[in-house]
């Protein structure tokens, strides 16, 4: 069972062989910088700052890991899409992520989020095209729909539909760290792909 009670920070991981493979599934989450990685992680495991909430640029080049009940990795990706961040740091970024893919065998579920005001990014899309081509199971997690109007809500999550150009299959959870939507349903994928219940 999974009950959310116990969530440790493992390690911080800047190349691949830093990557925990003792076989534990890993959830995984990516995002563009300022999209609320750090708040919907936070939200998930009803923390106040456990994934830290306003990281600065600079923290680009590393993979956290943390271990949740024993039984799963949270593996938070580094964000992506920082204006101020140099070709450098851009290019060890990419070579990260890619040795991250590269052995995609332990990803449970990948968990990508975008936010729900505006049209994915090109840099999203190039995330959503790491995730298709890993064969795994991935959603879509579109979050601070609090700042939506209710009538905003169907077109922007077709928007994003369109723009990532993912089918009906995956899945697009609306979201709000801040009011907490959508935190069940996407708990709900989580257990489901960890082939477990959740208390
Ligand atoms: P990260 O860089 O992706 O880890 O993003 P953070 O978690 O640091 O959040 C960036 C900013 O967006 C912070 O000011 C958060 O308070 C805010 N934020 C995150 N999630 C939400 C949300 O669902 N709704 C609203 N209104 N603000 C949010």
């Amino acid at each position: 069972m999974i009950h959310l009670q116990n969530a440790t920070f493992v390690r911080s991981a800047a190349k691949k062989e830093d990557f925990p493979r003792d076989g534990l599934a890993q959830i995984v989450f990516s995002g563009r910088s300022n999209v609320g990685k750090s708040s919907v992680i936070n939200r998930i495991l009803n923390r106040k700052n456990f994934a830290r909430v306003g990281n600065s640029p600079g923290k680009t080049t590393h993979i956290n890991y943390f271990k949740i009940d024993g039984r799963f990795y949270l593996v938070d990706l580094p964000g992506y899409g920082y204006a101020r961040v140099s070709q450098a740091e851009r290019a060890r970024w990419g070579r990260l992520i890619e040795s991250w893919f590269a052995d995609p065998s332990l990803m449970s579920l990948g968990c990508m989020l975008v936010d729900a005001r505006h049209a994915p990014t090109a840099d999203d899309c190039t995330m959503g095209q790491w995730f298709k081509q890993s064969g795994k199971p991935f959603l879509v997690v579109a979050n601070k729909l609090d700042k939506l109007k209710k009538s905003e809500i169907d077109p922007n999550l077709q928007r994003i539909r369109d723009t990532l150009e993912i089918d009906d299959s995956i899945k697009i959870i609306p979201f709000s760290a801040e009011k907490g939507t959508g935190r069940q349903e996407l708990l709900g994928e989580i257990a489901a792909h960890l082939g477990e219940g959740l208390i």
